[in-house]
C-alpha cells in the first residue's frame, strides 16, 4: 500500500448513496428510509497522521474554519461518533481500520509509544488490524507498540488472520506473548444493536 497524507472514510450505502461529507453534514434523503442497514465505517493507510494536515502558509490557529488544514485523528472520531450515532438506530454499526495506520509523519519515528494504536482505540473504533507497514521496523517494535498501548489502557483488538508467527525467529517471541494474551486474534465476535444482533470481524 502507499503511503499517503489523506484520511477519508467510505461507508457502504445499501441505498447507494454517500452517507457522509463533513462532520455535521446533513443525512442524505435515501437514510430517510426505514430500511434494515449495516453499517460498516471504515479507515485504511492513516500512516501517523495523528494531527491535520494543510499549507502552512494558510494556517490561521488565532481563527476558526478559514483554513485548508485537513484531517486529524479528532476530526475522525467526531465524524466516528457522528455517524455511529445516526446509523446505530438503523442497524449494527462497525468501525474497523484496515491497517497500515503507522509510519508516514513524525509521529511514526516514535511508534514504539503505540500512540497511533492509542489513537484508534480513543476514537472508537471495534477493531484494527495490521498493513504491510506495521512491519517496516520489524516484529519487534511493533509488539513494543502494542505493549505500550496495553500499558496505557487504549489498544483496539487487533485481527490478523495471515499473520504468521510460529517461526522459531527470537524476534518473534513478544509478539507470540501478544497473541496468547489475545492482544492479536484471527477472528472475534461483536454484538451490536438492540436485538443483540451479532457481527463476526
Ligand atoms: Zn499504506
Amino acid at each position: 500500500m502507499q503511503s499517503g497524507r489523506g484520511m477519508t472514510m467510505s461507508p457502504i450505502d445499501p441505498q447507494d448513496a454517500p452517507l457522509i461529507g463533513t462532520v455535521g453534514g446533513e443525512e442524505p434523503a435515501a437514510e430517510q428510509k426505514k430500511v434494515p442497514t449495516f453499517t460498516i465505517l471504515h479507515t485504511n493507510d492513516m500512516h501517523s497522521n495523528l494531527i491535520g494536515v494543510g499549507p502552512a502558509s494558510e494556517y490561521s490557529p488565532m481563527t476558526l474554519n478559514d483554513d485548508r488544514t485537513i484531517g486529524g485523528i479528532e476530526r475522525i472520531a467526531s465524524l466516528i461518533a457522528e455517524r455511529r450515532k445516526a446509523r446505530e438506530a438503523k442497524g449494527p454499526v462497525l468501525v474497523l481500520d484496515v491497517g497500515d495506520f503507522s509510519i508516514g509523519t513524525p509521529f511514526g519515528a516514535t511508534h514504539e509509544t503505540g500512540a497511533e494504536l492509542q489513537c484508534l482505540s480513543m476514537a472508537g473504533y471495534d477493531a484494527t488490524t495490521f498493513g504491510n507497514h506495521e512491519f517496516d521496523a520489524g516484529p519487534e517494535s511493533l509488539a513494543k507498540a502494542i505493549a505500550a498501548a496495553k500499558k496505557a489502557g487504549h489498544v483496539p483488538p487487533i485481527l490478523a488472520a495471515n499473520t504468521h508467527i510460529d517461526g522459531d525467529d527470537p524476534g518473534l517471541s513478544q509478539f507470540k506473548e501478544l497473541a496468547q494474551a489475545e492482544l492479536i486474534r484471527s477472528h472475534m465476535l461483536l454484538e451490536r444493536g438492540a436485538s443483540g444482533s451479532a457481527c463476526s470481524a
